[in-house]
C-alpha cells in the first residue's frame, strides 16, 4: 500500500540508490513503511538547472494549456484517491475518513487555480500623455521554491503546486520528511497529466532550503510551518532579495457568548478542536466562555472528547488518530505538566495513550490562567483549554494578546454581537457560528507573526465569515 520512495527532478523519479536515506515511520505503530533518499548536492544543482530550463518553456506556455494540464492532474488525484488517501493515513496517522476530504479537497484546490490561471488580467491605466497607453501584465515571478509542513500532506503541496504552476512558474518542493509519499503521488499525477519535465521538483531534507534559497536561479520561497523555521528562511531569501510567502502558524481564540448554545457550540468546538488530533494551523485553540455558560459548556465538550475512538487511520471506526511524530506527544506532555503546574484541573484525557505509537488522548483542561503554556504557546495538539469570562471589551483584549493571528471564531445567535466581534478580533480569518472558514475559494490568510506580509482586508457577504487576508498560495 505505501509506495516505494524517491526523489523527482526533471521529470524523473529517482530511487534510493547510492544516496543517504531515512526511514519514514507508521505513527499509530511506530513500524518502518519506506526509506526516504535524501537529495546530494548534485541532485540539487539538476533540480535548480531543470527548475531555470523549464520556467523559459512553461511560462511561454499559454495559460489555457496550463490549466488543462493542471485540471488533468486534478481529475487522476481524484482518480487515485483512495490510493493516495490510504498513503496519506499511513504515513501522517489521521482517520482515512479525513484523507479522503483532504486528498478530494486537494483536487478542488489544484481545479481552481488552473481556472484562475487563465483569469491572471492585466490593467490598462489613462495615460496623461496624448497617443500613449499604459498596459500592466502580471507575469509569473521565475522559478519557486516551496516547503511544506506534515499535517496536510496532501493540501498544503496542493495550495503551492497550484499556484506556482497556473502562474506560470516551475517549483522546487521539499514536502516534510514524515509525510514524503502523498506529495510524491501528487507529482506522479501531474507528470500522467502531460506536465513538462522540469516544471515541477520535489525533494527532501530540511537543509535543502539552505542551498536552494541561496540560489540565485529561484526568486520566490513559500513556506508553511513554524514561526520559528519561517524565521529562518526570510533570513536566507532576504539576503537574496526574493518574495516571500509565510503561513507560521496560530493561537486561534473562539469567544462563546452567553447567548450562544452551550451544548451546540461545544459539540461543532470539539469536532474542530480534534480533527486531524488538532494540529492544524487554524485548530479553535483557546476557549473564553461566558461565565453563565462556561458549565454546560465545559460539561459537553468533555462529553464530545470522550466519544472519540482512538486508534489507527485505517482501523474501522477510529474518529482520532495518532499525533504525527514522537516531538509532538513529548510537547503535549510538557503541556499538560505546565498546566497542572499553574492549577489547572485535567477534566478529560491529559495522558499518552497505547504502547506503540504517537497517541495523546483527547484532553480539557480548565481553571488556566492566560499566561500559561497552553493559552500562549501553540500547542498543535488535541488538548484544549476552556476559561471563563465576563464582558465584551474583556475578552476582546484576552483574545487579541498574542503575537498570532491566523484564525479566530466567535458563537452567537446575534447579528449585532457578531459584527461587533468579528471586526474587533484581530485576525486574518474569523469564522462565527462555523469553523469552516478554509475553502479552495476563499483566500486563507493571516496577520501578526501568523502571516507576515501586507494583507488585504476582505468581508464576507454572508456575515457568517470573513477572510481579511486576500492571499492564496
Ligand atoms: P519545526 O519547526 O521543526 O518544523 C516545522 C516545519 O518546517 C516542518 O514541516 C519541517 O519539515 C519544516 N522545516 C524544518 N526545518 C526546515 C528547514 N531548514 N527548511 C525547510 N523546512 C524546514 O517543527 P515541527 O516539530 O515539525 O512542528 C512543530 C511546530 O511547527 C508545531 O507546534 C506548529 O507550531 C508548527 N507547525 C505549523 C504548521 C502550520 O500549518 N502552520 C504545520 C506544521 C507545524
Amino acid at each position: 500500500m505505501y509506495p516505494e520512495l524517491s526523489l523527482f527532478i526533471d521529470g524523473a523519479f529517482l530511487p534510493a540508490a547510492s544516496r543517504t536515506t531515512e526511514p519514514v515511520l507508521d505513527p499509530a505503530t511506530g513500524g518502518v513503511l519506506g526509506q526516504l533518499p535524501h537529495a546530494d548536492d548534485a541532485d540539487l544543482d539538476q533540480a535548480l538547472a531543470a527548475a531555470a530550463a523549464a520556467f523559459v518553456t512553461w511560462s511561454k506556455v499559454s495559460a489555457y494549456d496550463r490549466s488543462r494540464i493542471l485540471e488533468r492532474a486534478a481529475d487522476l488525484i481524484r482518480e487515485r484517491s483512495e490510493a493516495i488517501a490510504t498513503i496519506l493515513t499511513l504515513e501522517q496517522g489521521k482517520p482515512l475518513a479525513e484523507s479522503r476530504i483532504e486528498v478530494i479537497v486537494s483536487a478542488d484546490i489544484i481545479e481552481w487555480y488552473a481556472e484562475e490561471g487563465r483569469r491572471a488580467y492585466g490593467r490598462i491605466i489613462p495615460s496623461r500623455l496624448a497617443g500613449t497607453r499604459h498596459l500592466v501584465f502580471p507575469e509569473p515571478v521565475g522559478p519557486a521554491l516551496a516547503f511544506t509542513p506534515w499535517n496536510f500532506p496532501a493540501l498544503t503541496p496542493a495550495r503551492k503546486i497550484g499556484g506556482a504552476l497556473a502562474a506560470g512558474c516551475s517549483l522546487i518542493i521539499k514536502p516534510a520528511e514524515e509525510t514524503p509519499g502523498t506529495a510524491l503521488e501528487l507529482a506522479r499525477a501531474f507528470a500522467d497529466a502531460g506536465l513538462p519535465k522540469g516544471v515541477l521538483n520535489v525533494g527532501q531534507p530540511a537543509r535543502v532550503s539552505g542551498k536552494l534559497i541561496a540560489s540565485p536561479i529561484a526568486r520566490k520561497v513559500s513556506f508553511t510551518g513554524s514561526v520559528e523555521v519561517g524565521k529562518q528562511l526570510t533570513r536566507l531569501a532576504v539576503d537574496g532579495m526574493k518574495r516571500t510567502t509565510m503561513e507560521l502558524g496560530g493561537h486561534a481564540p473562539v469567544v462563546v457568548f452567553s447567548d450562544a448554545d452551550p451544548v451546540q457550540s461545544a459539540r461543532i468546538a470539539a469536532a474542530g478542536k480534534f480533527r486531524n488530533a488538532g494540529q492544524v494551523c487554524v485548530s479553535p485553540t483557546r476557549f473564553y466562555v461566558h461565565e453563565s455558560i462556561h458549565a454546560r459548556f465545559v460539561d459537553s465538550f468533555v462529553e464530545s472528547a470522550e466519544a472519540l475512538t482512538l486508534g489507527h487511520g485505517l482501523e474501522q471506526g477510529a474518529t482520532m488518530g495518532p499525533l504525527a511524530n514522537a516531538r509532538r506527544v513529548a510537547a503535549m506532555e510538557r503541556f499538560v505538566a505546565d498546566a497542572r503546574q499553574r492549577g489547572g484541573q485535567i477534566r478529560t484525557g491529559g495522558n499518552r495513550h497505547r504502547n506503540a505509537g504517537n497517541f495523546f488522548e483527547p484532553t480539557v483542561i480548565t481553571d488556566l490562567p492566560d499566561d500559561c503554556m497552553l493559552m500562549t504557546q501553540e500547542p498543535f495538539g488535541p488538548i484544549a483549554p476552556i476559561v471563563p469570562f465576563r464582558d465584551f471589551n474583556e475578552v476582546v483584549e484576552r483574545a487579541n494578546s498574542l503575537n498570532f493571528g491566523l484564525a479566530a471564531y466567535a458563537f452567537t445567535p446575534s447579528v449585532q454581537t457578531a459584527n461587533a466581534i468579528a471586526d474587533a478580533l484581530k485576525s486574518g480569518m474569523v469564522g462565527v457560528n462555523s469553523l469552516a472558514i478554509s475553502h479552495p475559494e476563499t483566500p486563507f490568510g493571516g496577520i501578526k507573526d501568523s502571516w507576515p506580509r501586507p494583507g488585504r482586508r476582505h468581508r464576507g457577504a454572508a456575515g457568517l465569515f470573513r477572510n481579511q487576508a486576500g492571499h492564496h498560495g
